[in-house]
């Protein structure tokens, strides 16, 4: 058998960071974590409770009222100097991240200029939020616009970019002078209660950031439900989002919510195939499909459908699954036993028409890995379909016209991000007014920039990610009216 042979390390021992100080937690309860990639120990993790929070949110509601009060300069310089820190610790950020979330070591480089790209672009945007010009719109008034941030925000992050939406997190609500606690995941904390909390706890002012570690179930329930937090912004499944948002509805909480997705790549007859094929699988196979807008959903216009489904066969050869620190491995494991576990339930459970074209099984590794996988003719009912499997698994599905493919790409509970694959500019433009996306890329699939949006339609849930909109998303819009006597 062979061996995934991950850098070695010693054993992190993580704790809360909360107000300034790294804690134990009160309970004194720690849970190991492990490499997915060799099922290896890599460190052991706070699991928190409600007193736990309630320090954690005390801390951040005290210092609000001091950085709720920085200007935007102030603020944005506390950015620039995270951002710096990030690439002096590049190396150690992309060692751990690998280990903890199982990337390919490879890939990482990508991500750490995403996030540090993304956190100067939060400096900066921070100082240019915009508004309503201050007039008399009523005759003997003055009207003017304040944006105020929210207050202190709850922020509890997933398992496959563990850092990068951390980034996207802190981001717009440290430019809009919120306090927040976050908590990561319970099977990736570290690079976030590791070296995110070092890098806030030098930078900030204390109780301005705060992490603690923990599951869904008691410290992020104690979390989201706490009276003294303004808002709430999750990235997640649908039905931990669905359970905040009713939880939060008690004392009206903001929500801010991404929820994944089911992304359709829509290819027609004229599309450029070769481009086509490399990107749909390079962005459905990246971070092992763990991904919300991966092009795992394939719907291919049936003159073009027999060339897809064996390009895409052809393109999952080359997805080396191995050693996540070797440089040839491109397809890393997936983030748990349970989650592995979850996919090959989606494959197992396919019906009659639906068939594995390549791959499909465990490669001969320790760790949670599943080879690049490609389904062709699941029907449109399909769990597979319907269901975000969040795994390297691509399905194709043939159609007949334009309306019908626009009925299927449209037609799962999601609606995060799409594409459309032809050379027709009419088309191109008709069908991405017609999908129902938060995102719609035209002849590409997956780019992201900080400046523009990420964010979903339907249950892929509300509230942007990146962009300007995210500096919205986290203040407050105060209308204050003189009378001019
Ligand atoms: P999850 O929603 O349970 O976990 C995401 C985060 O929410 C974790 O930090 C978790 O601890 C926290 N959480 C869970 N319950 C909570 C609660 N009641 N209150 C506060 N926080 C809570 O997701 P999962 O079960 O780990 O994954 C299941 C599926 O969700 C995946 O297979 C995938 O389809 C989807 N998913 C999507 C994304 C995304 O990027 N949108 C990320 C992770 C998972």
């Amino acid at each position: 058998m062979a061996t995934a042979t991950a850098k070695p390390t010693k054993v992190l021992e993580l704790q809360n960071m909360i107000g300034g100080e790294f804690v134990n937690p009160s309970g004194g309860e720690m849970e190991d974590v492990l490499n997915p990639a060799n099922g290896k120990l890599i460190a052991r993790a706070p699991l928190s409770g409600k007193e736990d929070v309630n320090r954690a949110v005390e801390a951040a509601r005290k210092a609000f009222e001091t950085w709720g009060n920085t200007t935007p300069a102030e603020r944005a310089g506390m950015l620039l100097k995270l951002a710096d820190a990030f690439e002096d610790r590049a190396e150690e950020l992309s060692d751990l991240e690998a280990m903890d979330a199982g990337k390919p070591r490879g890939t990482m480089q990508d991500e750490i200029n995403a996030s540090v790209d993304q956190l100067r672009f939060f400096a900066g945007a921070g100082r240019c939020m915009e508004g309503k010009a201050t007039g008399e719109y009523l005759e003997g008034y003055t009207s003017m616009i304040r944006r105020e941030p929210v207050g202190v925000v709850a922020q509890i992050t997933p398992w496959n970019y563990p850092m990068m939406m951390a980034v996207w997190k802190l981001g717009p609500a440290l430019a809009t002078g919120c306090t927040l606690v976050l908590k990561p995941a319970e099977t990736t904390p570290v690079t976030t209660l590791k070296v995110l909390a070092e890098m806030c706890a030098e930078i900030y002012p204390p109780g301005v950031v705060n992490f603690i570690g923990g599951h869904g179930q008691p410290a992020g329930s104690a979390l989201v439900t706490h009276p003294d937090i303004d808002m709430v912004s999750l990235t997640g499944s649908p039905e931990t989002g669905k359970w905040i948002a009713k939880a939060a509805s008690d004392s009206l909480k903001r929500v801010h919510l991404e929820l994944g997705g089911k992304a359709p790549a829509v290819i027609f007859d004229d599309a450029d195939m070769e481009k086509a094929m490399e990107t749909i699988a390079g962005t459905g196979y990246f971070n092992a499909g763990q991904d919300c807008t991966a092009a795992t959903r394939v719907l291919a216009s049936k003159g073009a459908y027999d060339d897809v489904v064996a390009g895409l066969a052809e393109q999952a050869k080359d997805y080396k699954t191995g050693d996540t620190f070797d440089p040839d491995t491109v397809l890393g494991p997936l983030n748990s036993e349970r989650q592995r576990d979850r996919v090959e339930g989606f494959l197992e459970g396919k019906t009659k028409g639906a068939e594995i074209v390549t791959g499909g099984t465990r490669p001969d590794l320790p760790g949670y890995f599943l080879e690049a996988t490609v389904v062709s003719g699941p029907g449109q009912q399909d769990e597979m379909i319907q269901q975000e499997i969040f795994g390297p698994v691509i399905t194709v599905q043939p159609f007949e016209d334009e309306a019908k493919a626009i009925e299927w790409a449209n037609g799962t509970k999601y609606g995060l991000a799409a594409s459309v694959w032809t050379r027709d500019v009419g088309r191109a433009l008709r069908v991405s007014k017609a999908l129902r996306f938060g995102c719609v890329w035209i002849n590409d699939h997956i780019p992201i920039v900080a400046e523009m949006p990420h964010g979903g339609y339907k249950q892929s849930g509300y509230g942007k990610d990146l962009s300007m909109y995210a500096l919205e998303d986290y203040t407050n819009v105060k209308h204050v009216m003189a009378s001019l006597d």
